[in-house]
């Protein structure tokens, strides 16, 4: 016998759910919202709270692990006494804890990493510092990694790849470069408004069809980077992002490539993925591409879509639901840089789950596209 489950509708978007209330989308947006609204009487009393909790900061589930992430992704804190607090009891995870971190704090990390004889301590310490990211950690990193250390032989990636999770890196000369931006916007679905921004535009339909499975190609993202808030991106016109919706998920890595004139091509075939012919459904593209067409974009701060599932942004940290990253160039075989993160559900229609980040190398005008989902 089966029981009918109750529905209700989301008081917010009218969406069908099974509870009371604001659906999961509504309630993460609400989040955001109070985030960027706290006051100073409000990130005083969360970062003591986390300070007296230490133990919670790693559990999903506790307000420890939740107000720290309140403090940094939407008002950029993480106070000297809770850096402190956590160096005194050898806590490392997250590693954003030391963001911003003063010099004495670095030089301790850059102490305990320098003496460290063990693979998983050294991989922690290294992920801190890169949070750090001053060019004192990028030595200290760098140095690691020229003189080598026998807990090194037993890491998957070498100490350069350590540092992009501070959305940096360094050659083997120890000349830092960035693998991403500093500068953050929100990308947001404004469906009731006619006045949105057109600087952004997401999951546009293209007339071209995939060679793999028939799809429509779509623009997963496309920016214009004459509009001056995006002339941190280093590029001229609108930049389109090219990808088959259905198959991007199937490939380590999709590309395309950007041209002066406005125009772009994806780079297909795709490496890896077989011919099958399940296409992505017209009507879920279109439904995709009427919601990216009014947007509406704000700026936030650098880690605001770190620790989100559903938030879409442009710059920033992402929110890596596997490890960081960072593709090399097809061309210059360069890393290239964090641009964007566009979960699925929220942006693609649903169309996958997880989230397509971007990546770009303005030298060879190309972007990158990763997939990932839990
Ligand atoms: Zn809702
Ligand atoms: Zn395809
Ligand atoms: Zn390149």
């Amino acid at each position: 016998m089966t029981k009918e489950r109750k529905t209700y509708h989301c008081q917010q978007c009218e969406k069908e759910i099974y509870y009371e209330g604001l659906c999961w989308l509504c309630r993460a947006k609400q989040k955001r919202k109070d985030g960027l609204a706290m006051t100073n009487e409000d990130v005083a009393y969360k970062q003591k709270y986390v300070i007296s909790h230490l133990d919670e900061l790693d559990k999903f589930e506790d307000p420890a692990y939740s107000y720290f992430w309140d403090c940094l992704s939407y008002q950029n804190v993480v106070s000297e006494e809770l850096q402190q607090a956590a160096l005194d009891r050898k806590m490392y995870i997250p590693a954003e804890l030391y963001c911003y971190a003063p010099e004495h704090i670095r030089d301790e990390l850059i102490n305990r990493l320098n003496q460290c004889t063990n693979r998983l301590e050294g991989s922690y310490l290294m992920s801190c510092l890169a949070m750090q990211g001053d060019d004192m950690s990028l030595e200290a990193i760098y140095q690691i990694k020229k003189e080598g250390r026998p807990w090194l032989e037993d890491l998957y990636a070498g100490p350069e790849i350590y540092a992009y999770s501070g959305n940096w890196s360094f050659d083997e000369n120890g000349k830092r470069f960035e693998t991403g931006y500093s500068k953050c916007y929100e990308i947001d679905d404004d469906k009731d408004n006619d006045n949105t921004d057109k600087a952004v535009i997401t999951a546009k339909v293209r007339e071209e069809k995939c060679p793999h499975c028939g799809s429509s190609l779509i623009e997963p993202i496309s920016i214009d980077c004459d509009d001056e808030r995006f002339s941190f991106i280093g590029a001229k016109g609108r930049i389109r992002a090219v990808c088959c919706p259905g198959c991007v998920g199937f490939t380590e890595s999709a590309f395309s490539s950007y041209f002066d004139d406005g125009t772009a091509s994806a780079d297909l075939p795709y490496e890896g993925v077989a011919d099958y012919g399940f296409c992505t459904e017209e009507q879920d593209l279109k439904e995709a591409e009427e919601k990216g067409a009014k947007l509406r974009l704000r700026e936030v701060p650098p880690f605001f879509g770190a620790e989100d599932w559903e938030a879409a942004t442009i710059g920033g940290f992402a929110h890596w639901i596997q490890d960081v990253q960072i593709l090399n160039c097809p061309c210059c075989q360069k890393p290239m840089k964090y641009l964007a993160q566009l979960p699925w559900d929220n942006f693609l229609n649903g169309m996958c789950e997880g989230t397509l980040y971007i990546e770009i190398c303005t030298n060879c005008k190309k972007f990158g596209m990763v997939h990932q989902q839990t």
